[in-house]
């Protein structure tokens, strides 16, 4: 299994991989350099190059039909992110080819599933012909205040769960949290990595605690990934909005 780094979730799923730079936000993308490391390596499913100027080396937008019954493999209950290293309504990506994603989402309940997308016209163009199983988490990217537009995409899509992802935060940020069941910030991290504000992260946490929506600060971030932690005034925010089992407890 792909188990993921990544501190919300527990394991990644990519039914496609590469992707476009499409916003500041996509300045550092992760994925970008690392599709280029696996490139290198030789593996199989980061072999098709992207355009130079928004993409990279291993890092073209590719299907992979062979991906798609991965978790049906896992035995045990997961929370999976969907595509970490691409972004399943990026324009390449067909609707039938994401009905088969989400067939597989509705043929395994066991999983949660977390999709993040910067494609949130798309997402709100497709939402109303796709099926929304209560397992699918749906989220947008908001790195700052002139990409909220993407939230209110999000609120017309009927996910059990809509979550923001405010990260890298870039700038200071007010979001309106109507129908919004979660919200995630962090810091960039690695090199060049441009500066968080606490007061910006304080600001969204106090947002959050006012209209009781689940908050996680995932990290301050920096050059070094983990060295700044995730402490805000002495508290860890690790909080998880109200899912199936949650409810059924
Ligand atoms: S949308 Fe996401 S995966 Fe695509 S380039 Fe931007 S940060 Fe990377």
């Amino acid at each position: 299994m792909a188990t993921s780094a990544i501190e919300w979730t527990e394991a990644s799923w990519n039914p496609t991989t590469g992707c476009d730079r499409t916003s500041p936000g996509c300045d550092h993308c992760y994925a970008l350099t690392l599709a280029k490391r696996l490139k290198a390596m030789g593996q199989s499913k980061y072999q098709n190059d992207g355009d130079e100027s928004t993409s990279g080396p291993g890092f073209g937008l590719t299907l992979h039909d062979d991906a798609l019954d991965i978790p049906r493999n896992w035995p045990s209950p997961k929370k999976v992110f969907v595509n970490s290293m691409s972004d399943l309504f990026h324009p390449s990506v067909p609707f039938t080819f994401i009905e088969r994603v989400f067939e597989t989402m509705i043929q395994t309940p066991r999983h949660e599933y977390q999709i993040l997308t910067k494609r949130s016209k798309r997402l709100s163009e497709l939402a109303p012909d796709l099926p929304w199983p209560a397992n699918v988490w749906m989220g947008v990217s908001v790195e700052d205040q002139r990409y909220a537009f993407r939230a209110d995409h999000l609120r017309s899509v009927p996910a059990s769960v809509r979550f923001i992802s405010a990260e890298p935060l870039l700038g200071k940020l007010k979001l309106d949290l109507d129908r919004i069941d979660w919200l995630i910030v962090g810091g960039e991290s690695g090199a060049g990595a441009r500066p968080l504000d606490g007061e910006w992260v304080r600001s969204l946490r106090d947002d959050c605690v006012d209209r009781n929506v689940a908050f996680f600060f995932k990290q301050w971030g920096g050059h070094h990934p983990k060295a700044n932690g995730r402490t805000l005034d002495d508290h860890i925010w690790s909080q998880y909005p109200p899912t199936r089992e949650l409810l059924r407890t």
